[in-house]
């Protein structure tokens, strides 16, 4: 069974989120640390439970998601993995995040691996599947861990809400269908883990999320 370590970064209050389980194995899901004090928060987590990282995986290209891959990738050597979909995301990134007033002084290397829809990642002895939600971004994904019933949706379902679809690359109905027909085939007690905010459920978002009516 997977453990999980929710950390929050940067001005945006993005979710970082750690998995990990007894084989000390571990992934960093959309790493948003944006400066040295998260960025020793992050490692100090991962290096005092003595984990080994594997990869970085981002939900999408948005800068609070995937500011502090160059200093996770640097500090382990680890790949990144996105949808390629999301790559002028990530080519636009330095440029959003400056709009933004996140004015990173670091780079943001392109993803290392190609996420494709239902791929499996191995994390440990469990599994995560990637399940392609766009809409909020081009080529956001979510990620399923079956054993455990989490899913991690980015930005595409949060807790009574949903991603905003207004920045490039965003498409209200195309979010739409992504939440209905993908992740709400997930079973009902699956707990959703988002970009932002509170997690909830997928039973409780199909029947209290005003936005999904
Ligand atoms: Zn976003
Ligand atoms: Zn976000």
């Amino acid at each position: 069974m997977l453990k999980l370590e929710q950390l929050i970064f940067n001005p945006f209050s993005e979710n970082t989120y750690i998995l990990y389980d007894d084989t000390k194995e571990c992934v960093i899901i959309d790493p948003g640390c944006s400066n040295k004090g998260e960025e020793d928060r992050l490692f100090g987590f991962i290096d005092s439970h003595q984990l080994k990282p594997l990869m970085a995986i981002n939900t999408h290209g948005h800068v609070d998601h995937i500011i502090g891959n160059e200093a996770v990738k640097k500090r382990y050597g680890i790949p990144v993995a996105a949808h390629p979909d999301t790559k002028p995301d990530f080519i636009q990134a330095k440029r959003h995040g400056a709009w933004l007033g996140l004015s990173p002084d670091g780079e943001f290397p392109l993803p290392d691996i190609d996420l494709k829809d239902n791929e499996i990642i191995k994390v440990g002895e469990s599994t995560l599947e990637v399940i392609c939600t766009p809409g909020h971004a081009r080529g956001s994904v979510s990620l399923y861990a079956e054993i455990e019933g989490w899913v991690f949706t980015g930005d595409a379902l949060f807790n009574r809400s949903i991603g905003r679809t207004d920045l490039a690359g965003g498409d209200f109905r195309q979010l739409i269908e992504s939440i209905k027909e993908r992740l709400f085939l997930l079973p009902d007690d699956t707990e959703v883990f988002s970009g932002h905010g509170e997690s909830t459920t997928i039973f409780d978002e199909q029947r209290y999320n005003m936005f999904l009516g």
